[in-house]
């Protein structure tokens, strides 16, 4: 060894995860600068920036020994290129010549290729070679140009990963970059689980997995590094969703509710029905969490019409039994109006003090209210968000349920935080995914209802081309005829500005409805403007039935129950997403008698044309809500940092699926083990754990 390349070693030699990738060989500060676009900063991120393809090829042959069928690589010089963009689909191709033949290569739509092929270089394809007028060629081969100082082993070069590059940094030199720091891994990469659970969850060590994912020997063994890495990063992810649902547990204590057969039963005579299966099971999880004397934190999903008021008002009943007040919070006036009309309902004669409180109290008609709270004179409260959180005291709160019906939020929840005291109970009418309810929702516990309860009738949903409107507009008169009621929705316009527009469109559509099309009938608008007295004075109306037809912008999604409107017409249905369609479809089919979603549209967009097919096919919300997923795919349904969780790099939610739960028993396992991670067969999980999601998780202060 001379003594440069001693000097290497030497510095090589204390190489750690934490290094900036700047200080290795042949990297500068310029490329280090590519790389931290690319996400790399550290020696860790690099090892991290996996291959987003990889490559098996046998040693190169000759172009005259090549054999039909039999998988081959080849070493040739780029003789012509050619480019047929006209042809379906568009084809590129390349002959290329060692000194024994000639060898044709086509690629099916190719046309990217034409800055990487070029004349006069050469290329490394491998393939299974077919015949074609006579000839053998290679079909959409995996193929890598290469520098002449690479021809004389242009397999080592060629097997292993392929890398996402940037325009100035190509996958090959990203390679050359990672191939030396993998000599080093054993100082890099620490394992994290003892080896008996290796063996138990089938899982390969650590450092194996870095060093095949980079350059695997064969596909089993990529494969298994692929594996081995998905479940870590499955486990980091929920390790700190354990260790941050433990910490709203152990934060504060809240007020354990006792629920005795006796109060069970007077709680259950308020209801003029029997309760479903899943309504039960779903007050089994509460009673057993509110019994604890830590908060519950649990998400009560169920679609539009299952019936979660009730199962919120059994949790409202046990709390009120156990002498502390209830919050109930809706995301707008109109939803808490309708939550204190249905409680109400069930509510008559009993001795529970409610009150609901709006914006329009002021003066001496909302202070007498609340300082009535303050004493705890009140037992269940209900308003807006905005409102409770203002400023309202409790004398002693000790439940806040929050309707959140689709728009659950992360702020919302971590605002309640800051007061750990009372349980909590958040319900969504969006059917999450159980992907999704296993990560941006992993530290929530959940509860599901599922059937609705009986008596329901079916809800028959249409795709309507403009086209055929005088024919919808007849079958609806039928329908109305029959005193029936219905709704038009018109759709959002997304931008603020836009507001007016979108309320403009609602009133010249109610106009068209009430003056020209349905004269003989009452037909009401309804939108976000209107004033508040206003807009109850209509939703009164159309409860009552002397509103026959009720024309609006959006807001009837959140939570208006009348039974007898079977009727649902959403214009521009494609302009909407699936769980929006799905939600505003909940609005109807709440009585006995069957009801149409009516589905206004003309569009060629393909996603579009999706959603509305799912629609017309499938009522059932986690069927849509997965489909949406899909669809959508998980990163722009939930974005992962809008619910402050970080992004994968290699696992997926959906695909991964089974690894995922197997990580989360585990991760649980160890939280509820070691809640600060402070044993020492810990420690590099811990690590590893900070580093990778502490910011993003807000883990920081953990231990
Ligand atoms: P959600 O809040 O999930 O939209 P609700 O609790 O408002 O649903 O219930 C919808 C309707 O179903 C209400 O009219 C309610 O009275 C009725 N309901 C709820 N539970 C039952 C049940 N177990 N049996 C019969 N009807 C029920
Ligand atoms: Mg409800």
């Amino acid at each position: 060894m001379d003594a440069a390349s001693h000097k290497q070693a030497e510095s090589r030699e204390t190489i750690t995860v934490s290094m900036a990738v700047q200080y290795l060989k042949g990297v500068g500060p310029a490329r280090a600068q590519i790389f931290s676009r690319l996400g790399v900063q550290t020696v860790g991120d690099l090892l991290e920036y996996f291959p987003r393809d990889w490559l098996f090829a046998p040693a190169p042959i000759k172009i005259g020994q090549m054999r039909a069928e039999q998988p081959a690589t080849i070493l040739g010089l780029v003789e012509s290129i050619d480019f047929q963009e006209h042809r379906r689909p568009p084809i590129f191709e390349a002959m290329v010549a060692d000194e024994t033949g000639v060898c044709r290569i086509v690629w099916f739509n190719g046309g990217y290729l034409r800055n990487q092929v070029q004349l006069g270089r050469v290329i490394v394809a491998s393939g299974k070679p077919n015949v074609f007028k006579h000839r053998l060629q290679l079909t959409n081969p995996k193929f890598m140009m290469v520098e002449e100082q690479q021809e004389a082993q242009p397999d080592r070069h060629f097997s292993g990963g392929v890398y996402p590059a940037s325009g100035r940094l190509t996958s090959r030199q990203i390679k050359g970059i990672i191939l030396p720091v993998l000599d080093h891994l054993d100082e890099l990469v620490d394992e994290f689980y003892e080896e008996s659970y290796l063996k138990e969850a089938r899982l390969i060590g650590r450092k194996d997995a870095f060093a095949w994912i980079h350059m695997p020997p064969d596909e089993q063994r990529l494969a298994e590094a692929q594996r081995r890495l998905r479940y870590d990063e499955l486990f980091l992810m929920q390790l700190g969703l354990g260790l941050r649902r433990y910490r709203t547990q152990h934060c504060a204590s809240a007020t354990a509710c006792t629920c005795t057969d006796e109060i069970d039963s007077r709680i259950r005579r308020r209801f003029p029905f029997l309760l479903t299966e899943d309504q039960n099971a779903c007050i089994a999880e509460i009673v057993e969490d509110m019994g604890r004397s830590r908060p519950m934190n649990r998400l009560l999903q169920g679609d539009v019409g299952s019936g979660k008021t009730v199962v919120a008002l059994y949790a409202a009943l046990l709390a009120i039994a156990n002498r502390t007040q209830v919050a109930i919070m809706a995301p707008t006036e109109i939803l808490a109006s309708q939550h204190f009309l249905s409680i109400e309902r069930y509510l008559k004669d009993s001795q529970v003090r409610r009150i609901l409180i709006t914006g329009g109290l002021t003066g001496k008609k909302r202070r007498e209210p609340l300082a009535q709270i303050q004493r705890g004179e009140m037992d269940i409260v209900v308003g807006t968000v905005a409102l409770l959180q203002k400023d309202i005291e409790f004398q002693h709160l000790g439940l806040v349920i929050i309707d959140e019906q689709h728009k659950f939020g992360v702020h919302q929840r971590a605002e309640l935080r800051k007061d750990c005291a009372p349980h909590c109970l958040v319900m969504t009418a969006t059917p999450i995914p159980r992907t999704l309810a296993m990560t941006a929702f992993g530290d929530l516990d959940v509860s599901v209802i599922k059937q609705c309860p009986p008596g329901r009738g079916e809800v028959v949903t249409r795709w309507v081309n403009p086209k055929d409107r005088p024919r919808a507009y007849e079958f609806i008169r039928e329908r109305l005829r029959a005193k029936k009621q219905a709704y038009f929705v018109y759709p959002r316009i997304s931008s603020v500005e836009e507001t007016s527009k979108e309320i403009a469109a609602a009133t010249d559509a109610w106009k068209e409805l009430s003056e020209r099309i349905f004269p003989e009938f009452q037909v009401a608008l309804l939108h976000g403007r209107m004033p508040s007295a206003e807009k109850q004075r209509i939703m009164t109306g159309f409860r009552q039935g002397t509103i026959d037809v009720l024309v609006s912008t959006v807001v009837v999604e959140v939570g208006v129950d009348v039974p007898n409107a079977t009727i649902m017409v959403i214009e521009s249905a494609d302009r909407f997403g699936l769980a929006q369609l799905h939600q505003l479809r909940g609005r109807i089919g709440r009585g006995e008698s069957k009801s149409y979603c009516l589905l206004f549209a003309e569009t060629d967009n393909e996603a579009a044309r999706s959603r509305l097919e799912v629609m017309a096919k499938t009522n059932d919300g986690f069927v849509i809500a997965e489909q949406d997923l899909r669809l959508r795919g998980p990163g722009e349904l939930f974005s992962a940092r809008q619910h402050g969780l970080p992004d994968l790099k290699i696992a997926n939610i959906i695909d991964d699926y089974d690894l995922l739960v197997i990580a989360r028993r585990h991760a649980f396992a160890i939280v509820a083990q070691d809640p600060t991670l402070a044993q020492p067969g810990h420690r590099s999980i811990r690590r590893a754990l900070l580093a990778k999601f502490g910011d993003s998780l807000g883990l920081a202060d953990v231990a």
